[in-house]
């Protein structure tokens, strides 16, 4: 397996962002992220879709997700383009799980698991830094630097009322994604509740282990 085709499933808040960055490093593949690719074309219009909002930032705002024929073109684009890649931040449902088997074949599907208790308290915390899309956490991972701890910035969805709403969207919607992959028997399930160097040995090894 020279560039792995990876797939990174978990909930809002479970590490996908933060192990996909160092997935691309180390495997040196694309990271393929549905929801920098959105935050990058919040404003985008999409009234000639005929939906019920007419930019991606209204759905995002409210937690919702956006629709499917925006983001399946996203997917489809970005994976034409890449030989190996971490996909993360998609499938969200199962009618966007069967477009991705249209797309592309995988090597490696990864769920993290992580309590929702823990995902709350990751997502209010989450700060971001503008300048070089590093991602860190107020209490588990805050920069050394002061000069990046003054620059942080957190996303407009990371407030505790969208916080809600996405896990609930998720429960809903991605859940069944997950138990789909589990029952085809594609599930690498890893503990996403251990430090951010323990659930990336572990991520390693699974990648490694299905070359
Ligand atoms: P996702 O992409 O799945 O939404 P992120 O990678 O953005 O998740 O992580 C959410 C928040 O949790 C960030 O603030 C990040 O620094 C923090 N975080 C990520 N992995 C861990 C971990 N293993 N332990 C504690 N905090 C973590
Ligand atoms: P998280 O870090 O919580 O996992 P993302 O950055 O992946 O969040 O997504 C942020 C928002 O972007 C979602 O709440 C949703 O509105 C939109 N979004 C991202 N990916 C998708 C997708 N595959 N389908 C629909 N909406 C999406």
């Amino acid at each position: 397996m020279v560039q792995p085709r990876i797939l990174i499933l978990g909930a809002p808040g479970a590490g996908k962002g933060t192990q996909s960055a160092k997935i691309a490093d180390r495997f040196d593949v694309d990271h393929v992220t549905t929801g920098d690719a959105l935050r990058g074309n919040k404003e985008m219009d999409i009234s000639h879709l005929d939906l019920e909002y007419d930019t991606p930032r209204e759905y995002m705002d409210r937690g919702e997700l956006v629709p499917d024929a925006v983001v399946n073109a996203i997917v489809d684009e970005a994976l034409s383009q890449a030989d190996g890649f971490v996909l993360d931040g998609y499938p969200r449902n199962l009618e966007q799980a069967e477009e991705l088997e249209g797309m592309t074949d995988l090597d490696v599907v990864l769920y993290l698991d992580v309590s929702e208790d823990e995902l709350v308290h990751r997502l209010t915390g989450r700060r971001m830094d503008p300048e070089t899309g590093e991602i860190y956490h107020l209490e588990y991972n805050p920069p050394e630097d002061p000069a990046v701890e003054d620059r942080l910035v957190q996303r407009d969805d990371d407030t505790e009322e969208t916080v809600k709403e996405r896990l609930r969207v998720y429960r809903e919607n991605t859940e069944p994604v997950i138990e789909h992959y589990e029952e085809r028997g594609d599930l690498e399930r890893i503990d996403g509740e251990q430090s951010p160097d323990e659930v990336w040995a572990d991520v390693k090894e699974t990648i490694e282990d299905a070359a």
